[in-house]
Parts: structure tokens; C-alpha cells; sequence
């Protein structure tokens, strides 16, 4: 089997009842989910699929000017993917992260052998608990009805809250009162520090007081305290303090893992295979985490097909590993809108989300809906 074309979509779904995301790491809100969708063509006539929140119209065109060119002139057999790994890790080095094109292969060898993508690296579990993942700045009340919703549907055990007001200390009022309405649950804090670009910019104290006080209120772990390029600082504040300290979702490479491990950052790895190299590069960051005793909990901050890839990963580590899968639900976020390509969503029951098993990703896609929701031209939104 060879790869015959590599192909880029830009998929743009709107919120329902023209409503807005306002998120918590963003100055603007959108009125639409806006994604990349990769297709890789074979030789067979299997196609495999792979995607991430939007990086725009330009990781279209460095497919299909670099990757997609490179692969007509190295014929690859899509089985081979170690292959890809350096080409892949300098085009993402050089342009924009082209990890999708792996996640992409797995899903055509799962296909052509019939399986899910977990079973063939070495399955080890079929469920894991998925915690709500929000993404907004709203009132304490607001949260607390979202997640009372939420549970009843789908039985969350675990929830985390973005910390991004002027003041920290606002953050802290509204996660007292949440903590207060739910004294049994798991909750996650992020402060999406590593990689704002707005106001407010958290230092080592910030950071520190923020930490001293979520141990008063059992988080399970404070992610992103502090900006990405002060190592130093995450090594110190995880030493002192209990809370858990977790980062790494934007992260890229091997050796950046590696560092961060070895001086000692975290507590919780978070690099996410749709932005970062794909399902073998993750496999290597797995195994990293595990030899450093901490958690890797995948970013899943992605369109329902990245989630299948996360869930696929997710889907060959044991739960001391990983013991969660990141959830993006906060209306108008939901289900209906990111997994919208998808034949059925992704839905956890009793706070579970079960692996998808259909061969290779486990999901299937709907091209009718790609078709409906693909962006033909550039837009400033795009
Ligand atoms: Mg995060």
C-alpha cells in the first residue's frame, strides 16, 4: 500500500442559536468552532483522517506544498510510519505542526487491519474517567447549574475551572462557591499562563499564593501557573506546595519532555498528539512519564476526531498513567458542535468515556457534514 495524496480541510461550525465562545485564553469570542481536517488517500482507496483546533489556512498549504510533495517523492507504505518521524518533527520545526499526517496513517493501518488504533500498540483499558473540561470565564452560579446539568446527563466525577480574571483572588471567590456546591468531586484548575498572550500575566509569587490556596480546597492539580520559558519557576513551585503541577499542552518535540522532566516542572504531563507529532511521537512521551513516575493526561482541547486520536493514546496507558481524558464541554460548547463531522459523538456515561473501537480512530466521519461546514477561502476568522 502506498500514500497516493495527502489533503487539508478548514471546517468552520457555528454555535447553535448564533451564540458565542468566549474563552478563558482568548481576547475575543467566537461565534464559531473552527478546526483542520486531514486526509490521507492510499493506494487501496482507504482514506485516514486526523484533526486539531484550528492553526488556519497556512497548515493547509504547508501540507500541501512540503508534506504532501515530500510523500509523492519518498513513496511511503503508510505501515511505515517511524519513517515520518524526523521529516515530520523538522516540517513542524520549520512549519506548522504537521503531527495530524501520523495520527492520519494509524487511522488507515487500523482500517486496513480491522482494528482499533489501542489494540494494535498494545491495549490497556477499554474506559477512562473524563473530566468536564470548561473554558469560560462565567459567574460562580453559572458554572455550578452547567455542571449540575452536565452530571445528570453524563455523570461527571471530575470538573476543571479556568482561572483568567484581573484577579486571582475573583477566581478563588468563584471556586469556593463551586467547591461548596460539590464537596464530593474532583476538581482541576488552569490558568492557561504558559501561553497568554493577554492580561493577566501571573509571576513565581502569583503562582505561589495561587497554589497555597487550592490546597485548602483539595484541587487535584493547578495547571499552566506560569509562563512556558520559566522552567526554573515550575521546578521551585512544585516543590513547594502539595497541588499538583501540571503543563506541557502546547508543547512540542521530545527533548522539550524530556527537559521538562528531568529539571523537574511537573507533576502532570499534558502533551496533545494532534499538535504535537502524532500518536508514535505521544507513545515516546508515554513512556518518558512513566519512567519519571508522573501522569501524562493528554490535551483534548480539540474537534471530536483529535479527541478519538487522544482516546486512542489514552486507550494504551494503564490508569496510574493516565488517569483522566480531558473533556471540552462548556455550552454553547458541546457535543453536537465538536464532534459535529462524527457519526455519533463522543459521550461519556457515568463519567466514563468508553474507547472507540470501529477500526483505526475507532469513529467515522461524515463527509456530507465536511462538505456543509469546509471553508473554501480564507476569512480574517479563518
Ligand atoms: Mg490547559
Amino acid at each position: 500500500m502506498r500514500i497516493k495524496e495527502v489533503k487539508g480541510y478548514l471546517l468552520k461550525v457555528p454555535y447553535p442559536e448564533k451564540k458565542a465562545f468566549a474563552a478563558a485564553w482568548e481576547p475575543a469570542p467566537h461565534k464559531d468552532f473552527t478546526f483542520t481536517l486531514v486526509e490521507v488517500t492510499t493506494d487501496e482507496g482507504i482514506s485516514g483522517y486526523a484533526g486539531m483546533i484550528s492553526r488556519g489556512f497556512e497548515v493547509i498549504a504547508f501540507i500541501k506544498s512540503a508534506v504532501s510533495e515530500f510523500l509523492k517523492r519518498v513513496p511511503i507504505d503508510p505501515f511505515y510510519v517511524e519513517i515520518l518521524t524526523r521529516p515530520l518533527r523538522i516540517g513542524s520545526y520549520f512549519g506548522p505542526r504537521v503531527g495530524l499526517v501520523d495520527i492520519a496513517l494509524w487511522d488507515i493501518i487500523g482500517k486496513s487491519l480491522g482494528k482499533p488504533v489501542y489494540k494494535l500498540l498494545g491495549a490497556a483499558r477499554d474506559y477512562v474517567k473524563a473530566y468536564m473540561s470548561t473554558g469560560q470565564i462565567k459567574k460562580a452560579r453559572d458554572h455550578i447549574n452547567d455542571f449540575e446539568e452536565a452530571r445528570s446527563k453524563y455523570g461527571f466525577k471530575a470538573v476543571k475551572l479556568r482561572f483568567h480574571r484581573m484577579k486571582w483572588e475573583d477566581d478563588l471567590k468563584v471556586l469556593k462557591e463551586f467547591r461548596e456546591a460539590f464537596p464530593e468531586i474532583e476538581i482541576m484548575v488552569d490558568a492557561n499562563q504558559a501561553w497568554t498572550y493577554f492580561p493577566p500575566y501571573w509571576d513565581r509569587k502569583t503562582a505561589l499564593a495561587v497554589a497555597k490556596e487550592l490546597e485548602k480546597l483539595d484541587v487535584v492539580w493547578l495547571e499552566e501557573p506560569l509562563p512556558i520559558t520559566d522552567l526554573e519557576g515550575y521546578a521551585d513551585l512544585r516543590r513547594r506546595t502539595s497541588v499538583r503541577i501540571a503543563g506541557g499542552e502546547l508543547e512540542y518535540g521530545l527533548h522539550r519532555i524530556r527537559e521538562h522532566l528531568e529539571r523537574g516542572c511537573f507533576d502532570v504531563i499534558q502533551p496533545d498528539p494532534c499538535l504535537s507529532g502524532g500518536i508514535t511521537e505521544m507513545k515516546k512521551v508515554a513512556a518518558l512519564a512513566e519512567a519519571f513516575h508522573v501522569w501524562y493526561v493528554p490535551h483534548g482541547w480539540e474537534p471530536g476526531i483529535g479527541l478519538a486520536a487522544c482516546l486512542q493514546l489514552i486507550g494504551t496507558m494503564p490508569d496510574y498513567l493516565c488517569p483522566y481524558l480531558e473533556y471540552p464541554l462548556d455550552p454553547p460548547l458541546t457535543p453536537e458542535v465538536r464532534d459535529a463531522i462524527l457519526t455519533e459523538p463522543i459521550e461519556p456515561r457515568g463519567g466514563f468515556v468508553k474507547i472507540p473501537d470501529k477500526p483505526g480512530l475507532g469513529i467515522e466521519i461524515d463527509m456530507n457534514v465536511v462538505k456543509k461546514y469546509m471553508i473554501k477561502e480564507v476569512t480574517e476568522e479563518a
